[in-house]
């Protein structure tokens, strides 16, 4: 049986006074059942809204979401809370997300609590094998504190509480930003591998495109509330084709001992959402950019490879009409 989530949004932030402003437009995803799709973008470009639609936390005003092939948007009642079972997500900061007064073993009996899930005997065996999980040892965690665990251990519990109700699709919101950065390898793998233990679908979204390279099959970057590439992980992350990533990419330190470190900076801020700028909505901060792309918007385009890339610079026809046009690929 395949599974699938995939959501096709256009939604507006919460305030009802107008101009509604559009988060997302058009953003299409899918994601496969031992699938880790990665979502990319700087902060306020929409990642988070989206994975809070795709959980159904955030209510979307348009659009759809599908799972399994049926749309979970307009769920009410019964219905949305196996939804909401089954579609979990995990959030940045694992030192708020966890209660301080309730031990490990009752944060992450809280879940099956309120999904009706018992007698208590067998919520204790689902904890200790969300635990298991973890690679944390319910013998010695069980009735310990948050504040008795360190960061690491912490986004832990905070995943094993997702997995306690055996969901099949998890949104990872920048699960690791708030790390050690020793340890943020360490929590990616173990997503990793409990993809393909669990069959889960992952969308792990992040800031840093440095970080999908370890445990994204698929990589989809946003900017201003809309996918501008999107295609296989390694693809990107060895050619990336759009200025946009192209930027973020060369914003990775170069580790390299003795290599001389090129760094193109992305100049400027991302413009508010209420100020999108006309035409290719990167053309404010694009070192390629041109009049035509101050005044037309590129379309999210196919290349023969399968890669999607929203730019001018690689649609053959307004190459040919710019000839002064070079695409950097
Ligand atoms: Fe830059 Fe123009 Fe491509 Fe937009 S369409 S990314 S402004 S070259
Ligand atoms: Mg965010």
């Amino acid at each position: 049986t395949h599974f699938q989530a995939r959501a096709g949004l256009v939604s507006a932030l919460a305030g009802r006074t107008p101009p509604a402003i559009r988060a997302l437009d058009g953003v299409d995803l899918t994601i496969g059942e031992r699938e880790i799709v990665g979502l990319v973008g700087e902060s306020g470009c929409g990642k988070s809204t989206l994975g809070m639609s795709l959980v159904r936390m955030y209510e979307p005003t348009g659009g759809d979401v599908l799972y399994h092939s049926e749309p979970v948007t307009h769920l009410k009642g019964r219905a949305l809370k196996q939804y909401r079972r089954e579609a979990q997500i995990i959030f940045q900061d694992p030192y708020s997300s966890l209660n301080p007064r309730l031990t490990i073993g009752q944060i992450i009996e809280e879940p099956l609590k309120i999904h009706g899930i018992g007698p208590a005997l067998e919520r204790r065996a689902l904890i200790a094998r969300a635990l298991d999980h973890v690679r944390i040892p319910a013998s010695t965690h069980l009735d310990s504190y948050p504040s008795d665990l360190s960061g690491g251990q912490r986004q832990r519990v905070a995943i094993a509480r997702a997995l306690v109700l055996e969901p099949r699709f998890i949104v990872a919101d920048e699960p690791v930003s708030m790390l050690d950065v020793s340890i943020q390898a360490s929590v990616l793998e173990l997503l990793d591998e409990l993809s393909r233990e669990l069959g889960l679908a992952v969308l792990y979204i992040s800031h840093d495109i440095a970080t999908v390279g370890y445990i994204c099959n698929h990589v989809a970057v946003m900017y201003l509330g809309q996918i501008v590439e999107e295609g296989p992980a390694e693809d990107i992350l060895a050619e990336p084709l759009h200025p946009y990533t192209q930027r973020l990419m060369a914003a990775i330190p170069n580790m390299t001992p003795g290599a001389v470190r090129s760094r193109i900076e992305l100049k400027g801020d991302v413009p508010s959402p209420q100020n999108i700028p006309p035409g290719c909505r990167f053309s404010s901060r694009c070192p390629f950019a041109t009049d035509l792309c101050t005044s037309v918007a590129p379309e999210l385009a196919t290349l023969a490879d399968g890669r999607r890339v929203r730019c001018h610079l690689y649609d053959g026809a307004i190459a040919e009409a710019y000839p002064g046009l070079t695409p950097p690929r």
